[in-house]
């Protein structure tokens, strides 16, 4: 081969690598999150995820808010807060919510090796089971900050295990002083019709953000009861045919 052709195709191979090994996550993520926001608008539902925990403070309360409006949500637990909190969990699936994973600790799988990203899927899962009583189960997978490297979502579509993303975020963990909205999921419903909403059940140090959780739950259930908007779980969600 010619040494310019050679170089050229070099440097190609070297300059699709990394775009395949991000950009077809970013792709993937994009897709997804534009097909689970037509479908909760087309199905008219409302589907509370929760990531991050259990928190020994702030789930029992979570649990409360959603034991009053009836409503049953989808858990994304951390499998480090697992360990600390199976009771806790137990507890959390006992009251008819849906358990998935956020993987073991919290790994941004831009930032980790590959082979690390997938042992904190796995590691994640363990820890459910462990907590569940269960073995070799494959849970529902929310990717941390939203990020999958190509190895860890060949390794979840292998292992069949649905990606969730989300249609709309809460602002429970935003930081410096973006202000919060305790009615913004509200006016959301409203505007959309339907979404997957975030937000965290993690315990906090600062007591206003405990109550603008709760607040905001409150009013996103109310919204959505207002509008006739029902409160179902991602696997109801993904379950559900659009009509
Ligand atoms: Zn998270």
């Amino acid at each position: 081969m010619h040494l310019v052709s050679y170089i050229l195709l070099s440097a190609g191979v070297i300059a699709a690598l990394p775009a395949a090994y991000w950009g077809i996550p970013v792709v993937f993520d994009k897709v997804s999150r534009f097909l689970l926001a037509r479908r909760a608008a087309r199905l008219n539902v409302l589907a509370i995820t929760l990531d991050d925990g259990p928190g020994a403070d702030l789930t029992p309360a979570v649990l409360a808010v959603l034991a009053r409006h009836r409503a049953r949500a989808t858990f994304f637990p951390l499998g480090r807060n697992v360990e600390a909190a199976g009771d806790l969990l137990r507890q959390v699936a006992a009251q008819g919510h849906e358990i998935c994973s956020h993987g073991y600790d919290h790994a941004n799988h831009w930032k980790v090796t590959p082979w690390r990203a997938v042992s904190d899927v796995r590691r994640g899962w363990r820890a459910v089971d462990r907590a569940l009583g269960v073995a070799g189960g494959v849970y529902p997978f929310r990717p941390p900050e939203g990020k999958l490297n190509l190895v860890s979502l060949v390794y979840l579509l292998w292992k069949r295990a649905p990606v969730v993303y989300w249609t709309a975020d809460s602002g429970d963990t935003w930081t410096g002083g973006v202000p919060r909205d305790a009615e913004k999921m509200a006016a959301h419903l409203e505007a959309d019709g339907g979404a997957v909403v975030l937000y965290h059940d993690f315990d906090r140090r600062d007591p206003s953000t405990r109550r603008f959780v709760i607040d905001s739950l409150e009013t996103t259930l109310g919204a959505a009861e207002r509008l006739g908007i029902t409160s179902v779980t991602v696997g109801e969600l993904f379950r559900l045919s659009v009509s």
